[in-house]
């Protein structure tokens, strides 16, 4: 299945795209707020299963937000594509390389990203949000825990990012609007093989990136099992899993993103984000 935000309510849409309102549909049973309605998944997805072609309203892309409006947890990775860490110049690391993007970052699959600087780059990644708490999980089980995927960009200020004498991943990818996500939240039974999709993302008509997720070093069961031995992972929760090769930073010239273009990013099965980008307020990132 597959849940919306529309306009702030959570919406389950039906496969040509109409919607059925949550907590109209159910009488209050479940919450119309998205980001509620994780803390009654096994519940909801249950009661979901049986509103089958009950969809009433016409849904329009410009009232999509992110399917998981505010996260308590928000879990990024580095270096999770081979193609990428050869492009960093980095090693292959022996544990996945984690980091957060702060959840006020989270943005709607339509949104309009201001560009606080020239220095905006670009990562299409696949994203995770947790369904039922998991706490020392195997990864054997890791699938089990997840309540469905997302297409998402993990948007990058890279100056202030690389700054000084330790990197600042998550200051610098954690702007307003840094963090897209949707267009909806997609279970993970509707996709045929999870562990290998298409995803990329373009600028205007020329493609940046083009990967596949069975390329990703430490696969979302792993992820689930790694993160989940340290931190309890709560319903709601996302995690960014990384991003193949193609990112500005590591081109010969270096390239980031302009105002004015359009952002698409893609994943197969789930769909797709559309962000215009806009010049946003000068910032002096070297302080
Ligand atoms: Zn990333």
């Amino acid at each position: 299945m597959r849940i919306a935000n529309v306009a702030g309510r959570s919406t389950l849409l039906d496969p040509s795209g109409a919607g059925l309102d949550v907590g109209k549909a159910s009488d209050g049973r479940f919450a119309s707020e998205p980001q509620a309605l994780f803390e009654q998944w096994d519940e909801f997805r249950d009661w979901a299963a049986t509103q089958e072609g009950r969809a009433d309203v016409a849904v329009d892309p410009g009232d999509l937000n992110a399917p998981t409006p505010r996260p308590r947890q928000v879990f990024a990775i580095g270096l999770n594509y081979a193609e990428h860490i050869n492009e960093s110049g980095m090693g292959r690391p022996p544990a996945p390389a984690v980091f957060t993007k702060f959840p006020t970052c989270i943005a709607g699959p339509n949104d309009t990203v201001s560009l606080p600087s020239g220095n905006v780059d670009w990562e299409v990644e696949l994203v995770v949000a947790i369904g039922r708490l998991a706490r020392g999980v195997e990864e054997s089980e890791g699938w089990g825990h997840v309540a469905g995927l997302m297409v998402g960009q993990d948007l990058s200020e890279r100056v202030v990012q690389l700054v000084g004498p330790v990197p600042q991943f998550s200051l610098g990818k954690s702007y307003p609007g840094f963090g897209p996500v949707g267009p909806a939240l997609v279970t993970v039974d509707e996709i045929p093989n999870p562990d290998d999709l298409e995803l990329g993302c373009r600028l205007g008509d020329e493609v940046l990136q083009l990967g596949r997720t069975r390329d990703l070093i430490f696969s979302v069961p792993e992820l689930v099992a790694r993160l989940s031995a340290v931190c309890p992972l709560l319903p709601g929760d996302i995690i960014f899993t990384g991003t193949p090769s193609g990112a500005g930073n590591a081109r010969d010239p270096k390239r980031f993103l302009p105002p004015g273009g359009v952002l698409t990013s893609h994943i197969e099965g789930i769909g797709e984000l559309r962000n215009e980008l806009a010049a946003g307020p000068s910032y002096d990132s070297t302080g």
